[in-house]
């Protein structure tokens, strides 16, 4: 028999008997298979596959195959690393059932991304007060709300739970929410096709909640910029609520229009900042818990120190730690969450870090990093020391005691008096202007 047609036939008898979820990532990714006389040599991208079937339905197997074809007295597994293997169609782990109250389903809003779901933290405290009084209030001095930030750190989120939130107390609303990219396109499909009138009421008529997800896109596309503006303007005056996010700052746009940047920083404009250890740790147990996934606190600290700044990836590395231990009935350890997320963690390597701009720093004044954490206040010293302290600021945003601490345990208020300082420098003196372009320019930051 042909070994493809043996396999899914034993894979057929076997299905009943292991779980749906066991099957669907272990057993039916694997298609490549042959005979070679009395044994089926099965391939699989992963030697940790084959531990794992080994050692959850090995036997299981083999009978299993047996029952097909008698001809068949082993089964040996190959590691190619090359193997395609699809990602399973469901999510790894059940959802928990939603303890509050369901949202009111909304066809564009993200039905996970509402307050409940939201850690508030120091980093984003003033992003999420900000939205949660438009959303309950509507004060008009919020008009518009502008939340800008980084990449993964909670602005579709936030963009969301004022939807959320403003559909729970008033069921009738017309929300409209999108990404500013889906603005363009019906834009422009809505011109070609000669369907202005519709486009300009479903943004103007229909709507009594504008809520645009990354508007930064808009920058430099005037047609659309233009017609925007329109919306905004028709929309602003007749008082309804307009929730803008971006992952800059109004005036960090050039290219954007400056009749809508002095509309943008009309109303009330609020960052989130990359999270801080503590915020990060809370992101992790929320959704350690939300997830049913046992963390410990070791790990926790192990994976919010090692993801510097993006929540997405904080979210992404503990669903992959908790898939995998559920999976391999193993417990969570330090040791195992290095290995299982070597890659992302890789990744972060690139990142920043308080040590890598000291070095940097450092050399660039030719002096040593021990130079800058010592409390030798001359001015060679001095100098370099507050512009590396400013620059890990601006670039990790650690707070002012983590820094104080990396200097050789610096007071917080030194720390904040050498940004403070070297902010005014920025402001007049070319010549720090230059040294910290060169320094950036090392670090591989474009200008
Ligand atoms: P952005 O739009 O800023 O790129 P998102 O809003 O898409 O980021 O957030 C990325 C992921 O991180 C989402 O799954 C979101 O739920 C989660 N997230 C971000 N910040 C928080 C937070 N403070 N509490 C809980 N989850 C968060
Ligand atoms: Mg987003």
């Amino acid at each position: 028999m042909q070994a493809q047609r043996l396999w899914q036939e034993a894979l057929g008898r076997l299905k009943s008997r292991v779980s749906d979820q066991s099957f669907e990532i272990w057993l039916k990714p694997l298609t490549s298979v042959r005979c070679e006389q009395a044994t089926l040599v099965v391939e699989v991208p992963h030697a940790f596959f084959q531990e794992w079937i080994q050692d959850h339905f090995g036997e299981d197997l083999l009978h299993s195959l047996r029952q097909v074809s008698e001809e068949i007295q082993q089964i040996r597994f190959e590691v190619n690393e090359n193997l395609e293997v699809a990602a399973p169609e469901q999510p790894l782990l059940p959802l928990p059932p939603p303890k509050t109250k369901p949202p009111l389903l909304h066809p564009a809003l993200n039905p996970r991304y509402t307050f409940d779901h939201f850690v508030v933290g120091r980093s984003n405290q003033f992003a999420h007060a900000a939205c949660k009084a438009v959303a309950e209030q509507r004060p008009r001095r919020y008009n518009p709300l502008f939340i800008y930030g980084g990449v993964g750190l909670g602005k579709t989120h936030l963009l969301n739970a004022v939807g959320h939130r403003i559909l729970e107390r008033k069921p009738k609303s017309r929300i409209v929410c999108l990404q500013a990219e889906g603005f363009l396109n019906e834009l422009i499909n809505s011109l070609r096709s000669d369907r202005m009138a519709e486009f300009r009421q479903k943004y103007r008529q229909k709507c009594d909640v504008l809520l645009m997800d990354d508007i930064e896109i808009l920058a430099g596309k005037e047609r659309t910029q233009e017609e925007f503006f329109y919306t905004f303007n028709g929309l602003y005056e007749s008082g309804k609520t307009i929730v803008i996010t971006s992952d800059r700052f109004p005036k960090d746009m050039p290219e954007l229009e400056e009749r809508l940047r002095s509309r943008f920083e009309s109303g009330i404009i609020v960052d989130i900042q990359a999270p801080d250890l503590e915020t990060k740790l809370a992101i992790l147990r929320k959704k350690a818990e939300e997830e049913q996934i046992h963390l410990s606190p070791e790990v926790a600290l192990f994976i919010a120190e090692s993801v510097t700044s993006n929540v997405r990836k904080l979210e992404g590395s503990l669903i992959r730690l908790g898939a995998f231990a559920s999976l391999s009935g193993s417990d969570i350890t330090v040791d195992l969450a290095k290995n299982i997320l070597k890659n992302i963690l890789d990744e972060e390597k690139k990142v920043f870090t308080p040590d890598l701009v000291m070095k940097i720093v450092a050399a660039h004044f030719q002096v040593k990093v021990s130079d800058l954490k010592s409390a030798r206040r001359n001015r060679s010293f001095a100098y370099p020391r507050q512009l590396a302290m400013y620059l890990i600021r601006e670039l990790m945003n650690l707070s002012f005691p983590e820094i104080g601490r990396t200097f050789g345990g610096k007071d917080h208020a030194t720390v904040i008096h050498a940004c403070k300082k070297l902010r005014s420098l920025l402001q007049e003196d070319v010549e720090t202007q230059r040294h910290l372009q060169a320094i950036k320019s090392a670090l591989g930051i474009q200008a």
